[in-house]
């Protein structure tokens, strides 16, 4: 599971997405919007048009999937209910993982029922090159004993790990960045996909 807001999907994502499900042999990479993220504003974009810049970003790519389960819900899009969701999908044996940037893991404390997540699913953390900070002493309590050396220990069992990983390309792309140079009228061209592109503009986004 690759979650967030999507507002809009970029070649960080998307990049990130495909060197994942390399990196860790993953069977496929769940890409899922938020309905209403719990952690921030609301997003400028509704989630439908949200979701059709991903499926348009994510096109015919082999292993990544855009999925919809959250638009679904009603009230807050809480990562835990999107764990439990893909594990009654998958099974008590799957070995799941939720991808995040470095970003959202310095929060992971905060999140609702940070427990939960690690009892659901293994945390994979990509390193973004605009974001590094220390883990705040809460979080470092949270992940106490789960960190793994390598894909090969975490997979030894199906949840309740943390790796760290550096993909080969890191990228220094935001989706702030993306809303800034479009409401300027700069240029965004191969920041994200050029079907993305398209969409923002046919449908006049981020002005
Ligand atoms: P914003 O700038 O609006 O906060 P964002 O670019 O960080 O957006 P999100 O939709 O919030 O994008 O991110 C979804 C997930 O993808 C988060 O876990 C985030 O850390 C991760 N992510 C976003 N951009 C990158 C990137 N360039 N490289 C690696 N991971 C990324």
């Amino acid at each position: 599971m690759l979650g967030g807001t999507f507002d809009p999907v970029h070649v960080g994502h998307l990049r990130s997405a495909v060197e994942l499900h390399e990196a860790l042999g993953l069977d496929r990479v769940h890409m899922i919007p938020a309905h209403v993220p719990p952690h921030r504003c609301a997003p400028g974009v509704d989630a439908a048009q949200r979701l059709a810049m991903l499926e348009a970003g994510i096109g015919d790519t082999p292993g990544l999937v855009a999925d919809d389960r959250e638009l679904r819900r009603q009230g807050p899009s809480y990562s835990g209910d999107t764990l439990a969701s893909l594990r009654r999908d998958y099974g008590v044996r799957a070995r799941l993982v939720m991808t995040v940037g470095v970003d959202a893991f310095l929060k992971l404390h905060q999140w609702r029922d940070p427990q939960r997540l690690f009892e659901l699913a293994h945390v994979v953390v990509i390193d973004r090159p605009d974001h590094r900070h220390l883990p705040p002493e809460a979080l470092s309590r949270l992940i106490e004993g789960r960190e793994a050396a390598s894909a090969g220990e975490l997979f030894a069992r199906p949840a309740g790990g943390v790796l760290r990983l550096r993909l080969p390309s890191r990228m220094a792309v935001s989706a702030t960045g993306l809303r800034e140079r479009l409401a300027e009228g700069r240029s965004v061209r191969y920041l994200l996909p050029r079907a993305v592109e398209d969409y923002i503009r046919s449908h006049d986004l981020y002005r």
